[in-house]
């Protein structure tokens, strides 16, 4: 998930009406917008926004379109902010966690995972997904807690990361899963993790942007779909993730905060989805969608 900052230095009464305006603009996205001091004598102050999943030219453009580039004079800079919060370096001196019937590990602690608990391993290197996170163990749940209750027989992690869940949905399941994500080097990892994990042979990766790609349309459509993604992007893609699942159906969504639950909600609800559970972690919520008969 790349994140763009947008900053606009001028002086102080300008630098904060500008601020005004983004908030403004971007209020029903909820972009977050600051203004601070930027330098010691107060001359000069910045006003920052910051944009998901574009370039930063892409990022000027849309900020001064919708400002209106005749709006002021200062000039508008962008620049890449590092992922840190997508990337786990490795799970060295990280805990084992457990979450369901799951305990996902580096391979310093094969020899944790509880009797009857099913062993992840991840080596995380460069995607985003140990189980750490309260928004994977979130979903790591409600994977063990589903397929305890039926079988699913397409199922798609999309936004896979590490493969950590579509790992865990593989064996589980002893079925084949999908798992894809917009960046090619996530999709190698889970791959590379899917074989480590004995499930090479269930996890199907490739990668793409969302549903965009023709190949979802010959794997689906499916009956379960999990997504650890943000709530800007989840809502972005729900017509396009509920053309591609089957009349009956479940989600699980997950990477949202507790606030994102209404519009989230709302937008699923418009294509037939309705809530089936709700978990909250660490101040990240996890929901279950379903629609067609109640089934979860
Ligand atoms: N599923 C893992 C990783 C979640 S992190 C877990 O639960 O721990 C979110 C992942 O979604 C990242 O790997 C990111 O690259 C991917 N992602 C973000 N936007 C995406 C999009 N539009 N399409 C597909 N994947 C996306």
């Amino acid at each position: 998930m790349q994140t763009v900052r947008v900053r606009i230095v001028a002086a102080e009464l300008e630098a904060k009406r500008i601020a005004d305006v983004l908030e403004r603009l971007y209020e029903d996205e909820g972009n977050p917008v600051s203004i601070y001091e930027s330098t010691d004598d107060g001359r000069e102050w910045t006003a920052e926004i910051l944009l998901f999943e574009v370039e930063p030219d892409e990022a000027i453009a849309d900020v001064r379109s919708r400002i209106g580039s005749d709006a002021f004079s200062a000039p508008v800079e962008a620049d890449i902010l590092p992922e840190l919060n997508w990337v786990e370096k490795s799970l060295e001196g990280l805990k084992p966690v457990t979450a369901g019937r799951f305990t996902v590990h580096g391979g310093h602690d094969r020899d944790k995972v509880p009797g009857g608990g099913i062993g992840i391993e991840i080596e995380a290197a460069l995607a985003f997904g140990t189980g750490h996170h309260g928004t994977t163990a979130g979903c790591l749940e409600e994977i063990d807690r589903l397929f305890s209750m039926r079988e699913y027989d397409r199922v798609l992690d999309l936004g896979t990361g590490t493969g950590v869940l579509a790992i865990a949905a593989a064996l589980r399941s002893r079925q084949p899963v999908l798992a894809t994500d917009i960046d090619p080097v996530a999709t190698k990892t889970a791959a590379a993790n899917a074989r480590m994990n004995g499930a090479g042979h269930l996890v199907h990766t490739f990668s793409a942007n969302g549903m965009n790609d023709r190949r979802f349309g010959e794997e689906g459509p499916f009956d379960l779909l999990i997504a650890n993604i943000l709530a800007r992007p989840l809502m972005q893609m729900s017509r396009d993730i509920a053309a591609h699942m089957q009349p009956v159906s479940t989600l699980i969504l997950s990477g949202l905060r507790i606030e994102d639950g209404p519009r989230i909600l709302f937008a699923y609800g418009c294509h037939g989805f309705h809530l089936s559970k709700r978990g909250e972690k660490e101040g990240w919520l996890t929901l279950t969608l379903v629609r067609g008969r109640p089934q979860a």
